[in-house]
């Protein structure tokens, strides 16, 4: 919880003792507070998220957001880490520790800025969130081998994580939908096919030629499959006869 939301926390909420840490130099006030959580509002619609390693994540409604820096520190990190495994040198590893808490803590940055932007969206025109469940993901975007391990410390898993407790926090409905060929599916057409996806960040309908960011057809693929999910939670139960 930043700075910011501590202050707004009315006193009422507070719970049991405050406690006084220091880290990397700073002072932090760390207070329990039981938030009462609001009602979860009746969507009119729904925003799709699409998550990913360069773009971290992208909107149904075509909103963008960046995660270069973070995408060139990975590629930096497993460099370093095969060039530690030859040489073991003391300051080598000091000055990759380091550099790891820095880059952490501006991931950490990153995924509350973009999970605040885009909840407040959602919570601003009364439509849902809806993202990608995390297989999906982990089949799609291919990790080598070796990255595997490490798939739930990436950023697009901690950003669903912030996505789907500030949606909570702001009762906005939040949904994880499968994900299975949203960026090889035309959301005009219909037409499912791998080719519908020339290069990588490339959609084009080789049926009726729709084409755009393969991202942002993802996150409105996402958006569908949340309407009829939703559809589908909200239908009355019909009992056969
Ligand atoms: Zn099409």
């Amino acid at each position: 919880m930043g700075a910011a939301d501590q202050l707004k926390t009315p006193a009422q909420y507070r719970r049991g003792e405050s406690d006084l840490v220091q880290r990397g130099g700073k002072w932090f006030l760390i207070a329990t507070c039981d938030l009462p959580e609001p009602e979860e509002f009746e969507p009119v619609d729904w925003i799709g998220v699409d998550r990913g390693i360069v773009s971290l994540a992208t909107t149904s409604d075509g909103t963008n957001h960046q995660g270069r820096r973070l995408h060139r520190y990975r590629r930096w990190q497993a460099r370093k880490r095969t060039e530690l495994q030859v040489k073991q040198t003391r300051s080598a590893i000091r000055r990759l520790a380091r550099r790891s808490k820095k880059e952490h803590r501006h991931a950490t940055h990153l995924n509350h800025r973009i999970s605040k932007e885009i909840v407040s969206v959602a919570q601003r025109n009364g439509r849902g969130l809806a993202v990608e469940e995390l297989d999906a993901i982990r089949d799609r975007v291919r990790l080598r081998r070796d990255q595997r391990g490490t798939l739930s410390s990436w950023p697009f898993h901690r950003l669903g994580q912030h996505l789907a407790y500030k949606a909570r926090r702001a009762g906005v409905p939040f949904l994880e939908v499968d994900a299975t060929y949203t960026s090889q599916r035309c959301p005009r057409c219909g037409h499912t096919e791998r080719a519908n996806r020339p290069t990588r960040d490339r959609f084009s309908c080789r049926r009726c030629g729709l084409a755009g960011p393969v991202d942002v057809v993802a996150g409105v693929n996402v958006r569908h499959r949340a309407r009829s999910a939703w559809v589908f939670v909200t239908a009355p139960v019909r009992v056969p006869a």
